[in-house]
């Protein structure tokens, strides 16, 4: 049984201003005040966890106790199989300083060059965790599996978007209406179940 949130505000653990937005939108139905780690200027910690769950887990514990109050993080990745899972949870910084990430997807069609494989399955997962100021954490995952094309296409999404084809459609992520996405991603899952276990009756 998941610990329910029980209180009026909450601490989105992110100073990516998109991220901080997707969650204020997610939570518009519900009465619970925003605010995030850049508000309070908090200091990001390191992401030296090995899994998302260990990440995101980090995140949300160092702005939960340090605030005071409860906070949401979340940890997200592109997992290609036929490279052990790679890029994952360094699927950000693949792209390098220069947050390119047409030199990461580039990277990614080269690893499986190189692996001499036609396998092209691959999955994004997103990580959320919930913690409360006591180290209490909830801890949600959703994944959407997929096929990786090349060349990427599509301008529409972010990231690995271009190159990550859906099972069950024809186009990319990048190709894809945003609210398409939204209903069928990875983050769209894990946030559901958070809503589900913490949010509800
Ligand atoms: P995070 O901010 O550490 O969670 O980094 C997640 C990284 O994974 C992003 O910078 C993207 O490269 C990649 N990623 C996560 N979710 C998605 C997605 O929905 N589409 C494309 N790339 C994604």
């Amino acid at each position: 049984m998941s610990r329910k949130f029980e209180d009026k505000q909450l601490v989105i653990a992110s100073h990516n201003q998109g991220k901080v937005s997707e969650f204020r939108e997610l939570f518009k139905s519900f009465p619970v005040e925003l605010t995030s780690v850049s508000e309070l200027n908090h200091v990001e910690p390191d992401e030296t966890g090995d899994t998302f769950q260990a990440n995101a887990e980090l995140k949300a514990l160092a702005a939960a106790t340090r605030s005071g109050i409860p906070a949401l993080a979340d940890d997200s990745g592109l997992c290609v199989e036929a490279l052990n899972g790679q890029p994952g949870i360094y699927s950000a910084r693949w792209a390098g300083p220069q947050k390119d990430f047409d030199f990461a997807m580039e990277k990614v069609r080269l690893g499986l060059v190189e692996e001499g494989t036609l396998n092209t399955r691959a999955y994004f997962i997103a990580g959320l965790a919930l913690a409360w100021p006591d180290g209490h954490v909830e801890y949600f995952e959703g994944r959407v599996d997929g096929d990786l094309v090349w060349p990427p296409r599509g301008l529409k999404g972010f990231g690995y978007d271009p190159m990550f084809i859906p099972d069950g459609h024809e186009i990319t992520f990048g190709e894809m209406e945003p609210d398409a996405k939204h209903a069928m991603s990875h983050r769209a899952h894990a946030f559901k179940q958070l809503i589900d276990a913490c949010f509800k009756g």
